[in-house]
């Protein structure tokens, strides 16, 4: 018997061995990346420059099982399989009859999902022979989780992190020079996208877009340096079906069948590590929902057009089909930096296409609402992004009790929000949605 009967815990030789390749079966094949003028040239000479050849293959590869490689099982195994939990306090608040689980992935070492593309990337690059990464940076997550892979391969890194987000957490850089990183603000000096956007505006506050085109053009200009992307691309997607490989598993230990899966979007690998491994039964016939919780301040998927666009600012990326709101629009600033991105994964904007996944556009108040439910009923404070998947959960659940039609619904904390504590202090809604002070 379970100690706990709540919390679903896989043993470690459960971790999985394989990632997931979702592009040879998906409906609607995602189209080439494509040029500046169009064309369609092999893909190492549009990203060969940047990237290790093992991810260029998985970028394209029509195989669908990867094996994993050993070193990269052996650091999963410092924190995988990550626990799926039955939220029980959380539905007896909300006072529904659905059954809401949450997958665990703030349990890694960076606190967040995106460890688990980034020590594939790092040994990637190790392989390679690669000595520095460069990488972008919004809310911090990211550059924590590859400063720590960066060290387990033995590699440099350089982060520009967005300047706005930088001076809102200034903790977010301390954790990654402790970790041994070098981190920039963006737009910097250091490079000509950074130049020439401090040149039209001296007190830019940076964006997303812009911090990636900084990274990529070092990577660029230096043989020693790659560049790491921590969601979109099609690699990203693929490390990241650990996730949803273990949720499938312990959804059968705990005898449930899903109705809805989801995960808030940035760029769509939370999302595509849930969904991807469910896919190829919702195409032979299971009914399962997919939804996509999106800010309704960065509305991609819902309020984006479908076409082909470049990843930056300065559109130094190749261009790709996906659901984009353009490569220079800058979204507002809101707190959940991680979903600050114009684009959406190609692979997800295909499942978008064919109406496998369904995008939500939520609201901030919503999402710090229901942030502060979790973190008083199951004692983890949400990181500001997954609360929007948080929001999107508790929402669905009181529309299906409205119904009568109690579900299972299963959605991804991407990360935990005690490095982003700042975003709830300056939330002017904390005093009023805590249900502490209700009553
Ligand atoms: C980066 C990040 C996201 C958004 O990225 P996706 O690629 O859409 O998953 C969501 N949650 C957390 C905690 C993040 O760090």
């Amino acid at each position: 018997m379970p100690m706990n009967k709540y919390v679903i815990q896989l043993p470690k030789d459960q971790t999985p061995r394989q990632w997931h390749n979702i592009l040879p079966q998906l409906p609607e094949p995602v189209g080439p990346y494509k040029n500046t003028t169009g064309q369609v040239p092999p893909l190492e000479a549009l990203i060969g420059s940047v990237f290790p050849p093992w991810l260029i293959e998985q970028e394209r590869s029509d195989q669908i099982w990867h094996p994993i490689p050993f070193p990269v099982l052996e650091a999963y195994a410092l924190w995988r399989p990550t626990p799926l939990i039955r939220a029980r306090r959380l539905e007896l608040a909300l006072n529904v009859r659905s059954r809401i689980y949450y997958k665990n992935e703030s349990v890694s070492p960076s606190g967040c999902h995106k460890s688990n593309t980034a020590v594939a990337q790092a040994y990637y690059n190790h392989l390679a022979g690669i000595k520095r990464l460069t990488t972008e940076n919004g809310a911090g997550q990211w550059g924590t989780a590859l400063a720590i892979a960066a060290r387990h391969f033995y590699l440099d890194i350089r982060v520009f992190m967005v300047k706005a987000s930088l001076a809102q957490n200034p903790a977010r850089q301390t954790i990654m020079n402790l970790l041994g990183a070098d981190v920039l603000a963006s737009p910097s000096l250091l490079t000509i996208a950074g130049r020439a956007d401090l040149a039209k505006d001296p007190h830019s506050p940076g964006s997303l877009g812009l911090a990636i085109s900084e990274a990529i053009g070092e990577a660029m200009s230096r043989s020693d340096t790659n560049y790491a992307l921590g969601s979109v691309l099609n690699h990203v997607i693929l490390h990241q079906t650990v996730i949803g490989q273990e949720v499938k598993k312990q959804l059968q230990i705990a005898g449930e069948k899903p109705d809805y899966l989801i995960a808030c979007h940035g760029g769509g690998s939370n999302l595509g590590g849930l969904v991807v491994p469910f896919t190829p039964d919702v195409l032979n016939g299971q009914q399962i929902q997919f939804l996509a919780a999106e800010p309704a301040t960065c509305p991609t998927l819902t309020k984006g057009k479908f076409g082909y666009d470049f990843g930056d600012m300065a559109k130094l990326t190749a261009m790709m089909p996906m659901y984009s709101l353009g490569a220079d629009f800058a979204p507002p600033a809101i707190h959940a930096d991680g979903l600050r991105y114009h684009g959406a994964s190609p692979i997800i904007s295909s499942l978008v296409k064919s109406k496998i996944v369904t995008p939500v556009a939520v609201e901030a108040e919503d999402a710090f609402h229901y942030a502060i439910l979790m973190a008083q009923n199951e004692y983890v404070v949400p990181a500001p992004e997954s609360s929007y998947a948080l929001a999107l959960t508790c929402q669905k659940a009181l529309e299906l009790e409205k119904a009568r039609t109690p579900g299972v619904l299963v959605f991804v904390l991407s990360g935990h929000g005690l490095l982003d504590l700042s975003a709830y202090e300056n939330n002017s809604g904390l005093e009023k949605n805590s249900p502490a002070k209700k009553d």
